[in-house]
């Protein structure tokens, strides 16, 4: 019997080589969900070899760049169209609640394909540059060309979305793509690659590799056929997938980890900024990467807030992913459960205290799922490891500081750099500390808000290059240089002289004159 969810290569469904499958979990429950088609080397130089022919015979970059928006719009349509199916399956495949699932991932992939839709016949393919007489009088300009064949290996934070932040703009740019999706949320990139199919975009343009990191995702990162790999993910995976690709000097944009500084100066909005820092740490029970899980709080309101987050944390219903009235699902899987436990107990052996939480929960009807309780810890040293690690999971650390000094201080003592915020009603001094704030992003009075009209991206090691915006659509293409000589004369190129010889006067004309060379 085919698995309930196939590879997807060249335009069609197909089981793995090895007729291998895996089992894909629903976290609120524990429960397997659905079977899936477990890929491999062999087939990842299936995927590797469509995706390489789709590239090679233009049958997707040979098109015009309105063609391939017009496509890509019918897949945000398309997206559109599915959204309750596509909700139902990534709740219960990822344990993202039902509504962090509608408002952030189904729609969101549909905002990020009609984004670069817009971009790809926005910016032009081609730009003049300056006329120049030197080194030579030319004609010259800029085309922007698809880096090929690109690996997209996405984690299962936001499955379907961070699916969309690179199809779309990979594609929009002419390229081909092999996605590997994460073995805990294979379901959705699956279902993607079918609505692009559906909705237009040639076989072989997009494919899916659903399967485990070493066996799917590492033949991509070394495949000489694969020109670029997009990774988002730990920043530990983010470091051996550099080191493969450096084996045939793959371009690659790194989309890792974090442990944001979110910081409440002294005059902030209380009531605007306790509920922005518990949605900086709880939301998708902070397996974000850019989860606000360092909490820097000016001395003299440091117990206030405290006191209103464990109040907040306590009336967080911790629920399944599909009860709409949950505020928080379960975690991703038994291991993430346990990474946390272990983080818990490691703020509590290095000195800290547990304000609220550390512990899992137990939820009637659904005994075998993932749960854990939001999770406040005060008085850990900034530089112990639940204030400089990324747990992933809904533990806030937090922490006095004494002045503004003080918190950009701690909050760039770290060897990430994604994102952060700053809380104050006076705007233009929290904007002073955002922008002395070593990462790719900060919010001030606000958090979490990514558009895929502006970039994101990592500083420090939280990653290489940027996604989304401009920026985002840049890093899947190739800028070419073309020179036209305008002059056709010999006696222009004078810079020839450097390296070949004058030639020879012409003999005078002698009794041979005209005769045919060689003859
Ligand atoms: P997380 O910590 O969010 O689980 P990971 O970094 O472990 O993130 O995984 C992110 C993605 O990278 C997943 O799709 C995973 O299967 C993939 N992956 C894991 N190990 C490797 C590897 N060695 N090579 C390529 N991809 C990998």
């Amino acid at each position: 019997m085919p698995a309930d969810y196939q590879l997807w290569i060249d335009g069609a469904p197909t089981d793995a080589a090895s007729g291998e499958t895996f089992e894909t979990l629903d976290p609120s429950t524990g429960q397997a969900h659905a079977t899936v088609a477990r890929a491999g080397q062999v087939d990842a130089g299936r995927a590797v070899a469509a995706a390489r022919a789709a590239f090679e015979d233009g049958r997707w970059s040979g098109l015009k760049p309105e063609r391939r928006a017009a496509v890509l719009q019918a897949v945000a349509a398309k997206l559109k169209e599915e959204a309750g199916r596509l909700v139902d399956l990534e709740v219960r495949d990822s344990g993202g609640t039902v509504r962090k699932t509608r408002s952030a991932d189904v729609s969101g992939a549909m905002f990020t394909f009609r984004t670069y839709a817009e971009l790809a016949t926005r910016l032009p393919a081609e730009l003049p540059l300056p006329f120049t007489v030197a080194p030579g009088p030319s004609h010259n300009y800029l085309r922007r060309e698809p880096v090929g064949v690109c690996a997209a290996i996405v984690p299962w934070n936001f499955p379907i979305q961070n699916a969309a932040w690179k199809l779309a703009p990979a594609l929009a740019a002419g390229n081909t793509v092999v996605l590997k999706p994460a073995e805990q949320t294979p379901c959705s990139a699956i279902e993607l690659a079918k609505l692009c199919t559906e909705a237009g975009v040639p076989d072989g343009v997009v494919n899916v590799l659903p399967g485990f990191g070493p066996e799917a995702g590492e033949p991509l990162v070394t495949s000489p056929e694969v020109d670029k790999v997009a990774f988002t993910g730990s920043t530990e995976v983010g470091r051996r997938v550099a080191a493969l690709a450096a084996g045939t000097v793959k371009k690659v944009l790194l989309e890792l980890g974090g442990k944001s500084a979110n910081i409440l100066l002294d005059d902030a909005d209380l009531d605007l900024a306790a509920d922005g820092a518990a949605y900086a740490i709880f939301f998708h029970q902070g397996q974000v990467c850019t989860a606000g899980s360092r909490l820097l709080v000016a001395r003299p309101i440091h117990d206030e807030v405290v006191a209103r987050l464990v109040d907040i944390a306590e009336r967080i219903t911790v629920g399944p992913a599909a009860d709409p009235a949950s505020d928080m699902g379960p975690l991703i899987s038994a291991e993430q459960l346990e990474r946390v436990e272990r983080y818990v107990r490691v703020g509590q052996e290095d000195g800290a205290k547990l304000a609220t939480g550390g512990h899992r929960v137990e939820v009637p009807g659904h005994e075998g799922g993932f749960y854990f309780a939001p999770t406040i810890f005060t008085g850990a040293d900034p530089s112990s490891r639940i204030a400089q690690e990324e747990i992933f999971g809904p533990v806030l650390t937090v922490i006095p500081v004494d002045d503004d000094d003080q918190a950009v201080a701690v909050a760039n003592d770290s060897p990430y750099g994604l994102a952060g915020a700053v809380w104050s009603r006076d705007s233009a001094r929290a904007v002073r500390v955002a922008e002395r704030l070593r990462t790719g992003t900060v919010w001030v009075n606000d958090y979490h808000l990514l558009n895929p009209r502006y970039p994101f991206g990592g500083y420090k090691q939280s990653g290489v290059g940027r996604e989304l915006g401009e920026q985002g659509y840049l890093e899947y293409t190739q800028t070419k240089h073309v020179h036209v000589d305008i002059t056709q004369q010999r006696a222009r190129h004078r810079w020839f002289d450097v390296t070949i010889p004058r030639r020879r006067p012409d003999p005078p004309p002698g009794p041979s004159a005209g005769a045919t060379p060689g003859a």
